[in-house]
This record gives C-alpha cells, structure tokens and sequence, in this order.
C-alpha cells in the first residue's frame, strides 16, 4: 500500500516537472494593500487556470518558504502561521485546520506556482483581512476590512416570494473557479450549472414552489455569498449541486453531503466536498444547522434513491462539516453527482440524457421533499 502511494506521489511530481500549456500571460496582477502600496505579481496560466509564484506571494506577506525537493511538501510561514501543501494536491493545511483548492500547487521549471485562489481563498484566513480579485481590471486588492467567514458580504438576492416554498439551487464553482476538470475538457462549473437550469426548468410552474439559482450565469461566487443569498431569500432548502474530483481514478459514483456542526470531514475522504470547509468553525455558536438536519437527512435519501432510480451508484449520505454553511436556518445538501476523474463515471456523464435524467431525480426529490414539510406541517403561506 506505500509503495503504491510513493508511486502516486512520485507521479505526480513527475507531472509537476512537466506542466504543458503553460503559457505566461502578458498582464501580471496588480497588487493594491492597505498602505497603499502598489506591487504586482507574474500570472501563469495552467491547463487554463491562473497561478503566481509562490516566491512573490512570500515577498508581498514577508513570510519564508522552506520547500523539500523529495517530497514536494512546501511550508509557508506568514505571521506567524504554517500552510503546509504538497505539489498537485489539493489539500493544504493552515495550523490545523485543512483546506482545499479546486487547482493544486504546481511546479513550473522548479518555481513553485500557487493558484490566485490561494490569494482569495487561502490568504484571507491567514491574514485575517478581506482579499478580493477584480479579473476584468486584474486588481487585487488587500483590503482593510477584517475577513469575516459567513458574513458581511453585499450580495443582491431577488426579493422573495411572499408564499410558498422556496428552494435555491447552487450550481457549485464558476468563473475563474472552474472546479473539477475531466481529462477531455469536461468543467465542473459548466455541468453544475446545466443541470441547475434544467431543475429550475423542470420545476417552473409547480404550484407554491419557487426556485432560485444563486449563480444563473458563468460568475464567481463564495460559499459565503451563497449562503448570504439563500437566507435572503428566506429559503426552505439550499441544494449544492458539485461534480467530485480525485487522485485516485478508482474513486467513482455519487456523494451525498448533509450540512451538519456535529462533525469535519477527516484527511483521507475525497476532496471536493472539502471545497466547503474552508473556513474555520466559529468557537462557541452552535449552528443553525443543526435544527435541519432531521429533513436535510430526509431529502439525502430521497436524492440518493432517486439518483440510484436513474442507474447511478454512489454512497450512503453522510453529514459533514460544510463550513459557511454553518449560519445557514435551513436544510443544506450538497451533491456530488459523479466522479469527473473517473472512466466510468465520465462515460455516463457523456450521454445525451445524462443532464436530464440527473436534474428530473433531482426535481423529483425537491417535489417529494416539499410534499414531506407540507405533511409535517409547513405552510406555503409561510
Ligand atoms: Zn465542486
């Protein structure tokens, strides 16, 4: 079992020396920080990804880099605080706690590159202030503001309707933020959000039901202002709709995901749930979460029944830690339809029907769930 993960690893370093399609790009990333101060960082494109170098993210945060040139591990230390990642992983840790990118650390003629996510996504926990990437006018800007986890953020949510049930459906990923990518050009971003539009399709003109997408269109969203959005709307469900990606081809079939404070997901299960646990759990609040998941568990085996009533294979649902998700009062779910590394998983995603088999199991549950509240008593005036 450890020669065959020292021989995934060394593979992957291997990968790591020879990175095709790497292009640099002629405009770098200007940097504005709170002192005003003006810098800017090389951008590297990657299998249509953007990267910087590890070296100049060191030099905008004076932190250090100590890398081993064996084993890939790279540890940063800026203020005081460790991330440690290993090249073309996509896990990383800061302290303790873990963290995951949707394009792992990479090694370009032996600079270590790390995605712009890493600026947004990473860095904020690391400094403690907001970081925030404009991509048409290529700024990024360190902001003053400190970073709040689950709130604060301006996110413009259509008013919601007066009566009935609402539900909001979040295609996963978008924008810059491709997710997972399949060996034939298959993203992540693109497929959540067909099938979000067809659920949405499928369910338009059912009698007291509204639903919502947080993302209509190919933008970037946080996990933060997604849930921002749904409780704006006063939903009554927030479905995450992910494709899973991992090292390990054999990983195949669906995921179920139910939102839940009782427990993180540990090293070793599959990444992409992990894409929401990015931040770090508020010490003390008890989460809203856990007063749903009686239903959220409820529609899991709805979703996962129906899913398997189309052919799919997956596993039973499992509660998990989805942080951001924690301030969420109202059931949450995340799906990971299929594996986009997986060969047998890719050919199904392939099929002509394959977006609307999944979204009418997908409508179906939605119906039933709405059909199970009513029954326990929720009112569409509410
Ligand atoms: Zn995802």
């Amino acid at each position: 079992m450890k020669s065959v993960i020292r021989c995934t690893i060394l593979l992957f370093l291997l990968m790591g020396l020879v990175v095709p399609n790497t292009t640099a790009e002629t405009l770098p990333l200007k940097v504005f920080s709170e002192e005003d101060k003006i810098t800017s960082l090389e951008v590297l494109e990657i299998r249509e990804a953007k990267y910087v170098l590890l070296k100049e993210v060191r030099e905008l945060f004076s932190g250090t880099i100590k890398s081993e040139h064996l084993t890939g591990r790279t540890t940063v230390t800026i203020m005081g605080k460790r991330i440690v990642f290993t090249l073309n992983q996509h896990r990383l840790m800061i302290d303790n706690e873990e963290y995951v990118l949707s394009n792992p650390p990479a090694s370009v003629s032996g600079d270590v590159v790390v995605p712009v996510e890493f600026l947004t996504g990473i860095m904020p926990h690391v400094i403690g202030k907001q970081i925030t990437l404009d991509q048409k006018n290529r700024v990024l800007q360190i902001r003053r503001e400190p970073f709040v986890d689950s709130n604060g953020s301006e996110i413009s949510s259509p008013e919601p309707a007066s009566t009935g049930f609402r539900v909001i459906i979040d295609p996963g990923h978008g924008g810059y933020d491709v997710g997972a990518k399949s060996k034939v050009g298959l993203f992540e971003k693109s497929l959540t959000l067909q099938i979000a539009q067809q659920v949405k399709s499928l369910l338009a003109e059912k009698q007291d039901l509204h639903v919502y997408l947080t993302r209509g269109e190919d933008n970037h969203m946080t996990t933060a202002e997604r849930v921002t959005f749904a409780s704006k709307l006063h939903g009554h469900l927030l479905l995450s709709v992910h494709f899973n990606s991992s090292p390990s081809q054999r990983s195949s079939g669906f995921r179920i995901y139910v939102n839940s404070n009782r427990m993180r997901l540990g090293t070793g299960m599959d990444l992409e749930a992990d894409i929401f646990s990015r931040s770090h759990p508020v010490a003390g609040k008890l989460s809203e979460a856990k007063r749903f998941i009686p239903q959220s568990k409820w529609l899991a085996r709805e979703i996962k029944d129906r899913l398997k009533g189309i052919g799919l294979t997956g596993e039973e649902p499992k509660e998990a830690f989805l942080a951001d998700m924690d301030n969420l009062s109202m059931p949450g779910i995340l799906v990971e339809v299929l594996y986009l590394s997986n060969p047998q998983d890719l050919m199904i995603i392939s099929r002509p029907d394959f977006i609307n088999s999944v979204s009418q199991a997908l409508a179906d549950s939605i119906l039933a769930f709405k059909a199970f509240m009513e029954d326990k008593g929720f009112r569409s005036a509410g």
